[in-house]
């Protein structure tokens, strides 16, 4: 008889394990183990699970980078035990930090598999089983003694996305996430229709390596038309500011103005790194397709190409928190890491 899979569900707070608070009727987290007797249906799912809490679950808005080391620590420690892990989150800031984590962890050789949902788990029309149940029922998919999933993804709505190429586009919708610029892994039918040629491939005699540190000196800043001088002016001068995620127009357009220019060409002299990417919903940044770019290409600012905030962002996070040679940054964040950009 095969061995079952051993599933690690992590439980980070969310909506998915709130209920409405008496007096003042907001959602707030309520104890994990309390979550697992409204599912009696995770019995039935033919795994082995065990669960892991925040002592303090959280409703995703605090999530944070010291949190996302968290996560990657119940990970690290367990990695051995267990043949996958379902990180259970709130759903505002979920694609941060299945981006996050998905460069924090590196050489991942087993699934990563983030889910929530909108409405909480005891609620009649909830979509937390169907996300919870096929999360772990993904988690737990093997292939010849080896995982099928390799990578950190998001599963919500039917849908297994990359992790770092989702994002959050409606609050009310059960179909609250897109990946804009890469296909869903695995759609959830009657069968799951696996795409199997869109996954990254398995890294199994490399070692897991954790990283934890994040640089937070960073900022983002879209771009709208009236941005003045003095505005991004002050935002370049923050004090030991390292990076600007710059979410521009189209295929990464920008004023042409001298005053742009120049604060952007003195930022990159003082070794901030600066990454272009659209403020449009899909599409890529192709700097030097417009004149409106020319510029920025010229000075060195770096092309975010497809990426998503939420990856653009943390993988700046992720790469200041290590030592890269100034000159390398650009390429080095032009690179795919973890399948984030194209
Ligand atoms: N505010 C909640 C959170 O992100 C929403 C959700 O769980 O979907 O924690």
């Amino acid at each position: 008889m095969p061995i079952k899979a051993k599933i690690l569900l992590i439980y980070t707070g969310g909506t998915i394990g709130m209920k409405k608070d008496f007096e003042t009727g907001a959602l707030k987290a309520f104890n994990f183990s309390k979550l697992l007797q409204r599912i009696p249906e995770l019995k039935l799912l033919d795994c082995e699970i065990e669960t892991i809490s925040f002592e303090k679950p959280i409703d995703s808005s605090n999530m944070n980078p010291e949190k996302w080391a968290d996560i990657a620590t119940i990970i690290e420690d367990n990695y051995n035990s267990y043949d996958g892990f379902v990180v259970l989150h709130g759903s505002d800031t979920m694609s941060y930090s299945a981006s996050a984590l998905s460069f924090m962890l590196e050489n991942l050789s087993k699934p990563v598999i983030f889910t929530g949902s909108q409405l909480p788990i005891g609620d009649l029309r909830t979509d937390a089983k169907e996300n919870l149940i096929t999360a772990i029922q993904i988690a737990s998919l093997r292939e010849n003694g080896n995982p099928v999933i390799s990578e950190v993804c998001l599963y919500f709505e039917y849908k297994l996305y990359r992790g770092n190429r989702t994002t959050k586009t409606n609050a009310e919708h059960f179909r609250a996430f897109i990946s804009p610029n890469y296909p869903h892994l695995i759609e959830s039918g009657v069968h799951l229709k696996m795409n199997k040629d869109l996954f990254l491939p398995l890294k199994k005699d490399l070692k897991l390596k954790v990283h934890k540190t994040l640089d937070t000196n960073v900022v983002i800043v879209k771009m709208f038309p009236g941005m003045s001088e003095t505005v991004l002016a002050a935002i370049l001068n923050i004090s030991n500011l390292k990076g600007i995620v710059l979410e521009t127009y189209g295929a990464g357009n920008a004023p042409t103005e001298d005053w742009f220019i120049r604060l952007l060409t003195q930022a990159i002299q003082n070794g901030i790194q600066v990454v272009n990417v659209t403020q449009c919903s899909a599409g890529s940044v192709n700097m030097g397709q417009y004149e409106t770019s020319s510029a920025m290409k010229k000075i060195g600012v770096i092309s975010g190409k497809d990426i998503t905030t939420e990856a653009a962002i943390t993988k700046l996070m992720y790469l200041l928190g290590h030592t890269i040679v100034q000159n390398d940054f650009k390429t080095v964040f032009e690179t795919p890491l973890r399948g984030e950009i194209g």
